[in-house]
């Protein structure tokens, strides 16, 4: 008997070596690329429309999923209560305030609007750019219109989307008047383009397949740049009014036409990160998921939930700005965390530059903070303080548990003029307190004074450039 057999010939040595250096290679390779990011924007959910945050009937499995294998944050703000602001915020990381992304007349960009995303703003995607990231952005824009402030011309090699809010473009003659048009849509009621690039591919948009067509133009495009690292953003029309859902959605919610739509953004959701574990690139992926805005409440049932969180869109209270957020990442963001440290969509601007290695500005003041030590599970959050801005004026500041009301003002109703000023701010402590509903300002001076300083330090430095949402659109030339 011999035991030749169980020895390795030199060929198998070689083979054994080649194999080695190739996946050494390999991991070499992998580790040198920096992570791709996805984002994943819904428009007009409430902090209490999915399962995953507590809603008893909209069946939200692949939200529920992607928060049970990561990270959801349950103190997450957008920058502002309303679509243009809180996008703005989110592509560049700064306060609407200091790029003349938001207004006081105005609450967003329309389409008679000629402004938009300022040039010398570096979005997210420029950002990525100069580490040699695609980038695709495939849905509701909203940072303008006109070409030279379309994705195409903000740092994105391609776009697919309806580029302002889905209600828009109503015409006069469609359907019933007012309010009642949305009650039972109909797609012909607005003229919403569809646009690929700059190009207006479609018009009006048919808007029950808008929710799938965005993820397969997100999926393809993840599949053309499975090579290289990639920024996906992809941020819904829906959950905003009109509602409107694809065939296989129809009735399938106990929650009705709103809860279809939330069900088929979630579809839209698993469809992505399965197409991120088949190419196996999940632990090459970071994945956010938030909203931009709280719910549309005066749109009855077509508007979703804030929970127990007060009031919703259009407000600074909690209920209009704080999102539910989800952070996915296997193998980096340890599964099935919740976190209460505090994240604002501005955050993610700053962690995705930093962790692709390139370059977070430091010829402006960025407001987003590096949100890694939430994410790793390494320490507390770089986030000490949210400003609640409604168009250019600061109503509410939060600094750790509390939060101090200026102003306040409802949203959206007959009464929603009437600003009313406090001085004592209103003071909440929202770990006690979440639905902001006991007053505490008399007991606690000193958290006030802390607050005040902190609104003195911000405004030191703060510089206000002309609204953007103000500019009409140029005369058409002859
Ligand atoms: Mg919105």
């Amino acid at each position: 008997m011999t035991h030749r057999a169980a020895r390795p010939t030199s060929a198998m040595t070689l083979l054994l070596g080649m194999v080695l250096l190739f996946s050494r290679v390999a991991i070499a390779h992998a580790a040198k690329r920096p992570p791709n990011f996805v984002i994943i924007y819904a428009d007009d959910l409430g902090y209490g429309d999915l399962g995953c945050f507590g809603h008893p009937t909209i069946r939200t499995p692949h939200l529920d999923r992607m928060a049970n294998e990561g990270l959801r944050f349950t103190q997450f703000y957008s920058a502002s209560p309303v679509c243009t602001p809180s996008r703005a915020a989110l592509m560049t990381g700064r306060l609407p305030i200091r790029n003349g992304m938001c207004s006081d007349k105005r609450r967003v960009l329309f389409p008679d609007s000629g402004g938009g995303i300022p040039a010398d703003e570096i979005t997210l995607a420029e950002a990525l750019k100069s580490k040699g990231y695609a980038t695709g952005c495939f849905g509701k824009w909203h940072l303008g219109h006109l070409p030279q402030f379309l994705p195409t011309n903000n740092g994105f090699d391609t776009y697919y989307g309806i580029p302002y809010s889905n209600d828009m473009d109503r015409l006069a003659d469609a359907g019933p008047k007012g309010r009642a048009a949305f009650w039972d849509p109909k797609i012909e009621y607005w003229n919403v383009p569809i646009l690929r690039d700059t190009e207006v591919i479609e018009r009006p948009a048919d808007q029950t397949t808008i929710t799938r067509r965005y993820t397969e133009e997100a999926i393809s495009f993840i599949r053309a740049h499975q090579e290289e690292p990639f920024l996906v953003y992809l941020p819904h029309s829906m959950v905003h009014i009109p509602l409107f859902r694809s065939d296989d959605f129809v009735g399938k919610s106990a929650r009705g036409l709103y809860g279809d739509c939330v069900e088929e953004v979630d579809w839209s959701v698993g469809q992505v990160l399965h197409t991120l574990r088949d190419l196996n690139l999940d632990e090459q992926t970071l994945v956010f998921f938030s909203s931009d805005n709280g719910p549309w409440l005066t749109f009855n049932e077509h508007g979703g939930s804030a929970g127990l969180l007060k009031d919703g869109k259009g407000t600074t209270f909690e209920g209009g700005m704080r999102e539910p957020t989800i952070a996915w990442w296997p193998g980096r963001v340890s599964s099935g965390r919740v976190t209460q440290e505090l994240g604002s969509t501005m955050d993610i601007f700053t962690t995705c530059v930093t962790l692709a290695g390139a370059n977070v500005p430091t010829d402006r003041i960025i407001d987003g903070v590096d949100l890694s030590p939430v994410l790793f599970d390494e320490g507390p959050t770089n986030r000490k303080s949210v400003l609640y801005y409604r168009g250019t004026a600061l109503m509410a500041v939060r600094f750790g548990p509390w939060k101090a009301h200026y102003f306040t003002q409802t949203s959206y109703r007959k009464d929603s003029r009437q600003r009313e000023t406090h001085n004592p701010p209103l003071l909440y402590h929202l770990g006690h307190d979440p639905s902001e509903r006991f007053n505490i300002n008399e007991e606690h001076p000193e958290i006030l004074a802390q607050i005040d300083a902190l609104v003195a330090d911000h405004r030191q430095n703060l510089e206000v450039p002309a609204s953007q949402l103000e500019i009409p659109l140029p005369a058409q030339s002859e």
